[in-house]
C-alpha cells in the first residue's frame, strides 16, 4: 500500500535519531527484531517484520519529483534496520542511488545483532553505496549493566567487530544511556563506557537518559538515579573519554537534564565547568537528590 502525497509509506510509532531530521526515512524493516532490552519499550507494540525489497523499491518510484531531485539524505528504519539481509539491503542502496541524484549518505540503526552478523566485506559492499554512517545503541561499556538491560552483546566483542567496521571508513554514531545502570553500578557504567567510546572513536558520541518508554518492569529493577547522580555520570563520562580523534559530543536529547555540546576532548574542559555549574545549581535549589522527572511516559 502506498500513499499518494508521494512520500514513503510510515508505520507507526516511527523513530529516527534527532539529527537525522533533514533526512528521507524509509522503514524498510517495521519494529525491531531483537525487541528484548529490558528497559526498551520502543516497539513493543510492533510485529517484527522485513519488508519486502519491491515493496520499498515501489516506495522510491512513488516519491514526488520533487523529493527524489532534492534528496541529499537518507534514514533507514526501524530498530536495527541494519538486520535487513545484505543481498536485499544492496538491491535497495543500488536503487536508492539510481533514483536520487543527489544523494551523498544513508545512515541507519544497526544494533548488536546486525553489527556482529554481517561480515566485513559485507559491510564493504554498502558502504561502496553510500552507507556511511551506524547509530548504534550501546546503552554501557559494563557488561554487568547490559546483562541487566538484557541487551544480549558483550560489550568487548561488539567493540572489536565496531573497530573494524570504522576501519573500512563508516562513521559510528554511538548512544550512552545515563542512569542505565542505576544506583549501584553507576560510576563503573559510566567509566567503562567512557572507555570503551574512547577506543573506538566514533564521529559521534551522545548521553541521552533513561526514562520511561512503556517497559516499567527495569525501573522497579533499579534504584533510580536522581538529578544529581545523572550529573555526577555526565561529568564522570566526559572526564574519562581520551579520544584517539575528535568526537562530536552531544547530550542534549529531550531526556537531559542539562543540553552539553561540544568536541572531545577539545571541548572537555568547558564541558566539565558546565556540568559543575549545573551541579551547584542542584545542591543550592535543593534538587540534587529529587529524582527527575524521567519516569512518567512520554
Ligand atoms: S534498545 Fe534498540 S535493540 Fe533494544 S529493544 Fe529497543 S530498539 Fe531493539
Amino acid at each position: 500500500m502506498i500513499f499518494s502525497d508521494g512520500l514513503p509509506n510510515y508505520s507507526q510509532p516511527l523513530y529516527r535519531p534527532p539529527s537525522e531530521g533533514n533526512s528521507l526515512i524509509f522503514q524498510i524493516t517495521e519494529g525491531c527484531s531483537w525487541n528484548n532490552c529490558s528497559f526498551c519499550g520502543m516497539y513493543i507494540s510492533k510485529k517484527f517484520r522485513i519488508k519486502p525489497v519491491e515493496d520499498v523499491k515501489a516506495e522510491i518510484d512513488n516519491l514526488a519529483p520533487y523529493i527524489k531531485e532534492r534528496t541529499k539524505r537518507v534514514f533507514l528504519a526501524d530498530g536495527d534496520a541494519a538486520v535487513y539481509p545484505t543481498e536485499g539491503l544492496i538491491e535497495i542502496l543500488d536503487y536508492l542511488n539510481e533514483k536520487l541524484p543527489k544523494l551523498q549518505r544513508v545512515s541507519v540503526y544497526a544494533g548488536p545483532h546486525a553489527l556482529m552478523k554481517k561480515k566485513i566485506p559485507e559491510w564493504e559492499e554498502l558502504h561502496k553505496r553510500k552507507l556511511t554512517l551506524l547509530f548504534f545503541g550501546l546503552e554501557s561499556g559494563n557488561d554487568e549493566v547490559l546483562k541487566h538491560m538484557n541487551k544480549g552483546m558483550k560489550a568487548g566483542k561488539v567493540l572489536e567487530k565496531a573497530k573494524r567496521i570504522a576501519d573500512i571508513g563508516i562513521d559510528f554514531s554511538v548512544m550512552v544511556i545515563l542512569g542505565g545502570g542505576g544506583r549501584k553500578l553507576s560510576e563503573q557504567h559510566m567509566l567503562d563506557s567512557a572507555k570503551w567510546i574512547s577506543e573506538l572513536s566514533p564521529k559521534y558520541a551522545s548521553l541521552l537518559t533513561l526514562f520511561l518508554r512503556r517497559k516499567r518492569d527495569y525501573f522497579d529493577s533499579v534504584e533510580k538515579p536522581t538529578m544529581g547522580s545523572l550529573l555526577e555520570e555526565s561529568k564522570i563520562f566526559v572526564s574519562n573519554v581520551k579520544p584517539k580523534k575528535g568526537i562530536i559530543f552531544r547530550s542534549n536529547h529531550v531526556s537531559n537534564l542539562v543540553p552539553l555540546k561540544g568536541t572531545l576532548p577539545k571541548s572537555t574542559e568547558r564541558l566539565i565547568a558546565e556540568i559543575d555549574e549545573a551541579i551547584k545549581y542542584a545542591k543550592k535549589t535543593g534538587i540534587y537528590d529529587n529524582e527527575p522527572e524521567l519516569y512518567e511516559e512520554f
